[in-house]
């Protein structure tokens, strides 16, 4: 092995991109190379679990990623702070208890945070996910019975599907507006009318075309704000370009425009202007590539460059026994789908949950799965 010159990496938020990066501490440091995470808060929420674990169909550990522990387990160091500024120039960032962490390699991986322009105890932003997560607890103490969700993209459409199905303890009654003509636009028009159909029946009041910009919170016991997001690196101190949404521009090997050290990814990150839609999808792809780069840029060997796949598929929980497929023009809805979503879902949070000797095979996780859809209460 050749000798290597001590170098650190500072991860800045510890978002869905991070996470490969993580598991890579202990190879890392026998090249002389140390992680060190910086996340604002001890644990990663998993976007792709949170719908289901508002309505009591998922728990807390397979929602929520505890970093603190995985840090532990790959020998990286973790601080709890949200970071401030970066300093290309000295190459250090400033947390904002004013610590100062020099840097040989940077990744900025801070994620959204919904555009909320009134603030109120009754408004819950969908991103950061720290305030839902209150929201549930409110649910659970019957202080929550009057629901505005405002938005009804994806986002929003699954949390009103998994908060009003039939087997969601606390169901509260739904109001669910969104400013365009349909539910899930831009999605295929059989996704809207599947999930249109769902939420009327059981009751939840669907208003499409009908936003008004400013949720009157006081006539209802929360708002949920699901409207569409702004990356968080808005909120840093930087020298970077931006390019679309005012995420930080880069190169597709993720560098970002004009450094030699300092990444960028997730939903922060426009990658070669191209302004991918800030899905987990890219986050979760360009975390793997970043795994590459950074190894490939501490040997000193050429990058390579992020390709996006032709189609993002997304799958829609309905609570633990529906969902709703969809890719490209087709959209499609049933049980098998939500079988699929919990084996996707369970697979990717067990990797950074639990130590290899405790993961399920693939085999068991579907058993698991089609036994949860076939025992739960029917969507209806
Ligand atoms: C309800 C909901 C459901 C979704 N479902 C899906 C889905 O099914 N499929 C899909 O592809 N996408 C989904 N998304 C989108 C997905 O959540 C995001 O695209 C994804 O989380 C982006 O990951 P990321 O790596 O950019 O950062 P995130 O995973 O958002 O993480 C950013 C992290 O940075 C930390 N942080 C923020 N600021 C700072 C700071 N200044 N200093 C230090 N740390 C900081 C935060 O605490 C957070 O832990 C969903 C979004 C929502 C709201």
């Amino acid at each position: 092995m050749p000798d290597y010159p001590h170098k650190n990496l500072i991860l800045a938020g510890g978002g869905h991109a991070s996470l490969p990066l993580i598991k890579m501490g202990h190879h890392w440091k026998k090249k002389n190379l140390s992680v060190t995470l910086v996340s604002a808060e001890p644990y990663l929420v998993y976007s792709g679990a949170l719908p289901q674990y508002m309505g009591g169909f998922y728990e807390w550990h397979e929602t929520a990623i505890n970093l603190k522990k995985l840090c532990e387990r790959y020998g990286v160091e973790f601080i709890r702070a949200r970071v401030d500024s970066v300093d290309s120039q000295k190459q250090l960032i400033t947390t904002e208890t004013g610590q100062e962490l020099g840097y040989d390699y940077l990744v900025i991986n801070v994620g959204a945070a919904t555009k909320a322009d009134a603030k109120s105890e009754n408004i819950y932003p969908v991103k950061p996910m720290s305030r839902l997560l209150r929201l549930k607890e409110k649910f659970e103490s019957g202080l929550c019975h009057n629901l505005l969700i405002l938005g009804g993209g994806a986002a929003g459409t699954e949390i009103a599907l998994n908060l009003s199905h039939p087997g969601c303890g606390y169901q509260p009654q739904i109001t669910l507006v969104e400013k365009n003509s349909r539910l899930l636009e831009g999605f295929p028009l059989r996704s809207t009318e599947i999930v249109t159909g769902t939420l009327k029946k059981r009751g939840v009041d669907v208003q499409t075309g009908a936003y008004s910009g400013q949720p009157d919170a006081d006539n209802f016991d929360a708002v949920i704000l699901a409207t569409g997001n702004e990356p968080e690196s808005v909120n840093i101190s930087h020298p970077f370009s931006n390019g679309s949404s005012n995420r930080i521009l880069t190169d597709r090997t993720l560098l970002v425009h004009g450094s030699n050290n300092v990444f960028a990814a997730g939903d922060t990150a426009d990658v070669d202007d191209a302004g991918h839609p800030q899905i987990g999808v890219h986050a979760v792809k360009q975390g793997i590539l970043l795994r590459q780069n950074i190894e490939a840029l501490h040997d000193g060997k050429p990058l390579k460059k992020y390709r996006s796949y032709p189609i993002n598929p997304l799958i829609i929980s309905n609570g633990p026994d529906r969902a709703i497929f969809t890719a490209g023009r087709f959209s499609l809805s049933g049980k098998y789908f939500a079988v699929l979503k919990y084996v996707l879902d369970m697979h990717w949070m067990e990797k950074y949950t639990l130590p290899p000797s405790d993961r399920r095979s693939r085999v068991k996780l579907i058993r698991d799965g089609l036994q949860r859809a076939l025992s739960a209460r029917p969507a209806s």
